[in-house]
Formats: structure tokens, sequence, C-alpha cells
């Protein structure tokens, strides 16, 4: 169920640069306050990156609200292949009456790594640049079950040319499965309406069919519907899950049944890293700098 993470069965090139370089992945998350963003992060934290017996203990289920952009790291190995893992956590938009600026910190984390790695490409010796850029954006939606917000189209529009957006529904077990799928329907509707480009995936593959589905699959369940949790609850039948309890029952977070928290897992950690890493290198951040080396008039 939780166990190893998967990526030392990356693509075979792929794999073999990285055993000898190592290697990193930049997630950030993105959304209004309260939304669960850092309870999801120690929930991906917790969980996946160690075999269980190597689990922290559960903490209390309480994050205090985040200040300022961090960002935790965690070197993990796996047959040999090393990677280094960083989510960036940000702190909420929303939390004023006047929302215009409060993105504006994020765009600039965004841009500043663009720059550093411009930078380190211009320098003499380019080997061994560290990739600090942002490969993957999770982006928050508040369960409403309505629509986007204003405010959510507004910071979409602002990301979507930077980074790779992920939208997932937060704290879904709010929502009935019901509510979860028609908001999933007008959700996806809402950013087509908007000409928000989301992170798609890849279009073809010369991948073998088992892993085509498996990757279709994944991308189906976009905007995943999660829910975050610290703590471990007894579900009725006994069993000790990392959920969250209700009177009618447990919602458990890696259950694939009830939430979609392992499908995204699978998507960053696994499946579609190496696409997300590219799409950045080769479309975002190529955009980004021949931008920057127009307007410099070079
Ligand atoms: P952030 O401001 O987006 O970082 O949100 P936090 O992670 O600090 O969480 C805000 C509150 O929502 C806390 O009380 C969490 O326990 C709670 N919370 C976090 N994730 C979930 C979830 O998936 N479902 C529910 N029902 N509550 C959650
Ligand atoms: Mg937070």
């Amino acid at each position: 169920l939780t166990g190893y993470v998967g990526f030392a069965n990356l693509p075979n090139q792929w794999h073999r640069k990285s055993v000898r370089k190592g290697f990193s992945f930049n997630v950030m998350v993105v959304g209004e306050s309260g939304l669960g963003k850092s309870t999801l992060v120690n929930t991906l934290f917790n969980t996946s990156l160690y075999p269980p017996k190597e689990r922290k203990q559960p903490s209390l289920d309480f994050s205090p609200k985040t200040v300022g952009i961090q960002s935790i790291s965690a070197d993990i190995e796996e047959n040999g292949v090393r990677l280094r893992l960083t989510v960036v956590d940000t702190p909420g938009f929303g939390d004023f009456v006047n929302n215009d600026d409060s993105w504006r910190p994020i765009i600039e984390n965004i841009e500043q790594r663009f720059d550093t790695y411009l930078d380190a490409e211009n320098k003499v010796n380019r080997m061994n640049i560290i990739d600090n850029r942002i490969h993957a954006c999770v982006y928050f939606i508040e369960p409403t079950g309505h629509a986007l917000k204003p405010l959510d189209v507004e910071v979409m529009r602002r990301l979507h040319t930077k980074v790779n957006l992920i939208p997932v529904i937060a704290k879904s077990d709010t929502l009935t499965d019901d509510e979860i799928s028609a908001f999933k329907h007008r959700i996806l509707a809402d950013i087509q309406f908007h000409n928000i480009q989301i992170f798609e995936g890849p279009r073809y593959e010369m991948d073998d069919e088992e892993t085509i589905a498996e990757n279709n699959e994944i991308m189906s369940k976009v905007p995943f519907a999660v829910v975050g949790s610290n703590t471990e609850v007894q579900t009725p039948e006994g069993r000790k899950v990392r959920g969250r309890r209700y009177p009618w029952g447990v919602i458990e977070v890696d259950n694939e049944e009830h939430c979609d928290f392992a499908k995204l897992r699978q998507m960053l950690i696994r499946t579609h890293m190496e696409e997300l890493k590219e799409h950045t290198n080769n479309f975002l951040y190529e955009n980004y700098r021949s931008d920057k080396l127009t307007s410099m008039g070079v």
C-alpha cells in the first residue's frame, strides 16, 4: 500500500543519468488559506517516502498557519537511485479584503528559480547545475461544489505559463461522490472556458499498452479529489489507517476508493515525474528564457 516510491523504475536512459548525478524534483503547493496544503505536504512526506517501518509517528492533526514560503526536502534512495524531493509550501492567499497582490510573492519565487537556473547556465562550468525550478504546482480549489472563483481564475492564469499546473479539489471528504464528480466536470469546463492550461501528460508515448492505460487512468482523475490527514484512525473493521473519522465512517487517505491522494502521489513521484521535468525545461523555462533575453535586447 505505502512502501517504496517507485522512481527506480523510471525509463532506463534517464535512470542511468540519475544514478550518476542524483536528481531533484520540486513541487509547489498553492491555494487559499486553510485548504489543507500544509497537511497534504505532511501527508506526502509521512507515507510514501520511507518503508513503513521507518515511518514517523503520526503527529497531531494540527498545522500552524504557514507564514512565508517554506520548503521541505527529503533525500531518498531506491535501488541505488538518489532523488531529492522538495515540496515548497506557500502561505495561503485570499486572507485579505483586497487580494490583488497576494499571489505576487508566489510568482516571484517561481521566476527567481528560473533566473537562478539561467545564471548557472551562463557560467563557464555548466556541469551539475542544481535544478531548483518548480516542476509541478499543485493548485488547491475550495470544495464549494459550485465553480472556480474569480481569484482562482486570476491566479491560475498567472501561473499557467510558468509551471505545470495540477488542480486538486481540497478536503474532498466534505463532498459526496456525486458532488465530487459534478464539481470535477464544472472545474474542467471553467478551466477550458478561461483558457487555463493545466498539465495534461504526454500526448503520445512509446510505452507499452499497460503503461499508457495506467497513465490515462491517472490523468482521468484530474482535478484530483484529495484528503490529507496526519492522524491514524481505526476503521470499523479494526484496521489502523491514516484518515478522517466521521459519524458514518472513516475516509482513508491512502484508499483509492475513497479519494485521489494516492493517484496524485503516484503521478508526481512515479509515472509523470520525467514528463513534468521535461515540460518545465523544454517549454516553460525555454519560453521564460527567450522572453527574458528578448526583453534585454540580446
Ligand atoms: P493550509 O492553510 O492550506 O496550509 O491548510 P492546513 O493544512 O493548515 O489545514 C487547515 C485546516 O484544515 C486544519 O485544521 C486541518 O486539520 C484541516 N484539513 C486539512 N486537510 C483536510 C482534509 O483533507 N479534510 C478536512 N476535512 N480537513 C482538512
Ligand atoms: Mg499552510
